[in-house]
């Protein structure tokens, strides 16, 4: 996009990449290299270090495998139709044409 709208105080630009990521687009590197300011003011408060740290700062608990589930007294849950696949070459289907012979040798 050229002639992008870039405005630095309020984040955003005309290309709306910068509002909708948080990550910088080129016109905002480019308007804060011509202004001669630091990209640190400008990065979203999501990709700062305390942010990362808060957000994996929980244990992720493990999960238990699939011996260890306890089984339904329920019924059995049905297989989808669509996980069977043919292997190889799907059958060519052709019309034949309405002068063509058919050939039964
Ligand atoms: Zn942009």
């Amino acid at each position: 996009m050229q002639g992008a709208i870039v405005e630095l105080d309020f984040m955003s630009c005309s290309c709306r990449r910068w509002e909708l990521n948080g990550l910088s687009c080129l016109h905002e590197c480019a308007a804060i290299n011509i202004g001669e300011l630091l990209l640190n003011g400008f990065v979203h408060n999501f990709y700062t270090v305390y942010n990362y740290r808060r957000t994996y700062e929980f244990n992720i608990m493990r999960i238990n495998s699939l011996d260890d589930w306890p089984k339904s007294e329920g019924t059995s849950p049905l297989l989808s139709r669509y996980n069977k696949s043919k292997r190889g070459h799907p059958p060519m289907i052709r019309r034949r044409g309405a002068y063509e012979q058919v050939d039964n040798s």
